[in-house]
């Protein structure tokens, strides 16, 4: 069987043909495998859906009753048959719930990593190297110029920032799903135990993370109930950057605008967005991270997906390893 006949890209997403399913689809399908809940991955509308129990969970919490019509929960590592094709779930490393979806037939296995990192993450299982013969990486990261630093010297940047301005309040840019929680956790790694305030938008994912054993220390919600900025003074309040932009952000006592988000490697990024303090905090691969991982798996062929796909290709080519791009539509992933 030939790696294109297994899987393949389609405008709808990765289709596998023998066992009717697609990975990740961007377009509602009868039959769709999810890596992870972030929203360009884990869309509504799907007949059946097969995830892990976090990303179920996860979609249920943001798309409620619209999210499907059926939906069946993957252990890691547990072999399901689907119409005589193999598939199983391994740990990603991007987000809580996340996974790597490995698709066998015929002795043939590919692996769809989605997103992926392999620095560590308290907030979710560790990305485990899965043996293929055609791997499937992401390249949102995909330049060699990208050098993630260390997440803990980042949120000493925070900590110090907090030292210097105490009477600021500083607002901390996060994704939803897997940053903000990852912010949050790193804060009280680097032995930050004041209260933390957030946006309302991330409360049910934040409640969520506490049930699935993610200890998050004192949330309170960013509220003012009284209408006194001077409430927050000093202290760190997470949100989405969307929420920055707007009214909500001005009611807080000198606002010191943060952003975590592996785009702040790119100083113009940081400006554009007004952002005073950028943090170099990212749930994918840098391109060591990505490359290192394709000479660990040694796979036959590599694929590659959204993202920057010509540079990587060409490091595969360069390294022996032949190598395509996808050219998937429709993955600007939310939480970067
Ligand atoms: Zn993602």
């Amino acid at each position: 069987m030939k790696p294109d006949q297994l899987l393949r890209p389609m405008p709808a997403g990765l289709y596998c043909p023998a066992g009717d399913f697609y990975i990740d689809p961007v377009r509602p399908v009868a039959r769709a495998l999810i890596t992870h809940g972030h929203s360009d991955h884990a869309r509504a509308g799907h007949g059946a859906v097969l995830a892990t129990r976090e990303t179920l969970d996860i979609m249920d919490i943001r798309y409620g009753e619209d999210l499907c019509g059926s939906m069946q929960a993957a252990a890691f590592g547990e072999r399901i048959d689907l119409d005589g094709v193999t598939v199983s779930f391994h740990p990603a490393g991007h987000v809580l719930g996340s996974a790597q979806i490995a698709v066998e037939k015929d002795g043939l296995r590919i692996v769809a990593s989605g997103d992926y990192k392999r620095g560590a993450d308290p907030t979710c299982a560790a990305y485990e190297p899965v043996p293929c013969d055609v791997f499937i990486t992401e390249a949102t990261f995909g330049l060699p110029v990208f050098h993630h630093p260390q997440p803990k010297a980042e949120m000493g940047k925070l900590l110090t920032s907090l030292r210097q301005f105490p009477e600021r309040s500083h607002l901390v840019g996060a994704y939803s799903l897997g940053k903000s929680q990852r912010v949050i956790r790193l804060l009280r790694d680097c032995g930050y135990d004041a209260p933390i305030y957030i946006h309302g938008s991330l409360a049910r994912l934040c409640d969520y993370y506490v049930s699935r054993g993610i200890d998050l220390g004192d949330l309170r919600p960013a509220t003012l109930e009284k209408g006194d900025p001077t409430d927050f003074r000093g202290a760190v309040i997470v949100g989405p950057p969307s929420a920055f932009a707007d009214r909500w952000a001005r009611r807080f006592n000198e606002p010191l605008i943060a952003f975590a988000s592996g785009w702040m490697m790119v100083r113009q990024r940081a400006k554009q967005g007004g952002v005073e303090l950028p943090l170099v905090i990212s749930d994918h691969c840098d391109w060591p991270e990505l490359t290192e991982t394709i000479r660990e798996l040694a796979p036959s062929e590599v694929w590659v997906t959204h993202g920057r796909e010509e540079a990587l290709v060409r490091w595969c080519e360069l390294a022996g390893v032949p190598a395509r791009p996808l050219h998937l539509v429709g993955y600007e992933d939310e939480g970067d």
